[in-house]
């Protein structure tokens, strides 16, 4: 699917200029990753991607068709949009009816309900939560809660508003594995984070915003390799690229394999006497 955004504006009645010129286009299937400080415009933004808002000056076109064209409903066939906060998505009295209310909604048969809910419940961990009031539930169990009502409707594009927030260690493997799956069924992964070592292990691509404009935008390597730039935003590389950086070491390192290596590829240089810089 291609979101494309035409120096898209957003203000709010309020009078908030949250988002100012925003060009850009997301294509294919490759994972993008948004970043930036508070209030820099990254749920604005994402919001207008399945018209849960609407532009107020420019466009957002959703494979060449104006967002304005369709109702959000419509739209949650192709985009569903997970709720930074449980709270605001989920509503009804069982985790199973969460599944099934949207999948209803765009009209999916039962038959293929049931399907669906099978691999899904199981890839979230919610086997054996489906009679459980969502309130009931953990923070983490309420997270995949929402995540697998959205992923019950099969849509082309999934956008994870701060999915990592109150994960411990086993939900940060669970969404890791989530991603891998949705990346393997070949759906659109967009995700706002502010664990950049969330960002860099899944997201080849990142958009870093900053007062309601794109900042930068590309390679999440080329991006973090900008370490004065993304400061601005006041987003930082993790440590271990840091680390990298503040050796000297060229390559952008995300990992303590590629650190290592990078230090060897250096020390046999070095060897050779091939100069450094
Ligand atoms: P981020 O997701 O990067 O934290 P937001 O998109 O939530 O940023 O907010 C961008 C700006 O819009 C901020 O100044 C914020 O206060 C303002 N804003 C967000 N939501 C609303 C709203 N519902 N009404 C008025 N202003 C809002």
């Amino acid at each position: 699917m291609r979101i494309e955004s035409k120096r898209l504006h957003h203000t709010y009645r309020s009078g908030d200029k949250a988002l100012k010129e925003v060009s850009m286009v997301i294509e294919g299937t490759q994972p993008v990753a948004i970043i930036g400080q508070n209030g820099s415009g990254k749920t604005t933004l994402v919001k207008h991607f399945n018209g849960i808002l609407r532009p107020t000056q420019g466009e957002l076109l959703l494979d060449g068709r104006s967002i304005a064209t369709r109702s959000t409903a419509q739209w949650a066939r192709d985009v569903g949009y997970v709720f930074q906060n449980p709270d605001d998505q989920l509503f009804l009295d069982t985790v199973r009816k969460e599944l099934e209310f949207g999948c209803r909604r765009i009209g999916m048969t039962a038959e293929l309900i049931t399907q669906r809910m099978e691999p899904i419940v199981d890839i979230c961990g919610l086997c054996d939560l489906l009679d459980t009031h969502p309130f009931d539930l953990s923070a983490t169990e309420k997270k995949f809660c929402t995540i697998a009502s959205i992923l019950m409707m099969n849509p082309r594009v999934i956008i994870l508003d701060e999915p990592t927030c109150g994960q411990d260690v086993e939900g940060m493997q669970r969404l890791c594995s989530i991603i891998d799956f949705l990346r393997a069924e070949e759906k659109l992964v967009i995700t706002i984070s502010h664990d950049m070592k969330f960002v860099v292990a899944n997201f080849e691509r990142t958009i870093v915003m900053y007062g309601g404009t794109v900042l930068l935008d590309g390679s999440t390597e080329k991006v973090f390799a900008q370490p004065e730039v993304i400061a601005r935003s006041f987003v930082y590389p993790p440590p271990i690229t840091r680390v990298a950086q503040s050796a000297g070491i060229e390559r952008t390192v995300f990992t303590v394999e590629a650190l290592v290596e990078s230090i060897e590829s250096m020390r046999k240089k070095r060897k050779r006497g091939v100069p450094n810089g």
